[in-house]
């Protein structure tokens, strides 16, 4: 049976090792279709997979990469047969089933959406499961009612890859976007990708104050804790601030002043279980409302052989913007 090349998360008692290793078919787990992967990425949850420093894998040996960009190979599904071009985000990919980092993955059909019409493997895995939950962050931020003309909408953790498809995306919309960031140095690449205002993240990281002086219309926050507690207090009347990350923490010293007395709105955004329906539309309009040309700029590839390795500084926080990882380009 000929074999093909993974990376394999492994763990011998309590140490965890990770390699590159050739696997073959009989290795995948159960699933009615099979993908080549052409491209996967490095998401904040991959960096924790590959370092161990929460428990993410859930399964050993894991494939680690939450989602990735392909053509079907094989399929017994009623949606798909070979040659159709797909995307995958979430389930369990790469924690309780093998994942995207590797040249074939077999996974259930009805986890797959169509790679949207115009968009190439490489333009959906520099979007990545990071940029398709910025999209349901703004599709959240939409329905809740917060429009542009409602005032500036703050972004947390921007230069990161959630936080720079973010401010991408609001701002093609036409929203004010206040980029928040520990990395003030990006304030051109911030402003390249269309926030019209950086601000240090040190002014939202103080006490928190169960109401401060209303700045933004909302918010979109990939940071989580005392953050995103100064951004519901920052928050202006009736406005609404989508959580999406814990990239400083999973606490949320929050008091209810904001929700009660400006009737604040905490919207939670869930990318792994999101219903079909949702993630088919969120890839739909990550198709005409992100900039191309923005997202190149925002985009590295990465070798196959570097991925390991540039997946284990994304939990630092040094990574800008978002990083392909190149499979077998299709
Ligand atoms: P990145 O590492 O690319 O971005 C995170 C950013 O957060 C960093 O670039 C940095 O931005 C900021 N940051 C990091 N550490 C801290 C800290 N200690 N305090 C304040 N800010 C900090 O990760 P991703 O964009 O891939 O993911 C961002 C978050 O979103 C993660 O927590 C991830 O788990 C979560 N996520 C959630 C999903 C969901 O389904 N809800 C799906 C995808 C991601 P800067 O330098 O600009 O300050």
């Amino acid at each position: 049976m000929p074999s093909f090349k993974a990376i394999l998360v492994e763990k011998n008692g309590e140490t965890q090792s990770v390699a590159i290793k050739a696997i073959s078919d009989s290795d995948l787990m159960d699933g009615d279709v099979t993908v080549r992967v052409e491209y996967s990425c490095i998401n904040y949850k991959d960096g924790l997979a590959v370092t161990g420093l929460a428990p993410v894998v859930r399964r050993w040996p894991m494939i680690p990469g939450i989602d990735f960009a392909g053509t079907v190979e094989q399929s017994s599904h009623k949606e798909w047969k070979p040659g159709d071009k797909v995307v995958l985000n979430g389930f369990g990919l790469g924690e309780t089933h093998l994942g995207g980092w590797a040249e074939k993955a077999r996974v259930k059909g009805d986890w797959l959406v169509p790679l949207p019409q115009g968009m190439s493997s490489l333009e959906a895995m520099a979007i990545g499961t990071a940029g398709y939950t910025a999209m349901l962050a703004v599709i959240a931020l939409e329905r809740h009612g917060v429009k542009p003309d409602h005032g500036a909408i703050a972004v947390t953790g921007a230069v990161g890859g959630l936080g720079s498809v973010a401010v991408a995306l609001l701002a093609k919309l036409g929203y004010t976007v206040a980029a928040t960031t520990g990395r003030t140095g990006e304030a051109e690449y911030l402003k390249s990708l269309g926030a019209s205002e950086v601000i240090d993240r040190a002014e939202l990281t103080g006490k928190v104050k169960p109401l401060a002086k209303d700045r933004f219309a909302g918010g979109i926050d990939s940071v989580g804790s005392t953050t995103l507690a100064n951004l519901l207090s920052m928050t202006r009347y009736g406005g609404a601030v989508a959580a999406c990350g814990l990239a400083g923490g999973m606490d949320l010293p929050t008091t209810v002043a904001p929700f009660i007395l400006r009737g604040v709105s905490l919207l939670g955004i869930d990318s792994v279980y999101c219903p079909r329906e949702q993630r088919r539309e969120a890839w739909r309009r990550l198709a005409l409302d992100l900039d191309r040309s923005r997202l190149k700029a925002m985009t590295s590839v990465v070798p196959f052989e570097q991925a390991i390795e540039t997946a284990r500084t994304i939990v630092d926080g040094k990574l800008r913007g978002r990083h392909a990882i190149e499979i077998a380009s299709g």
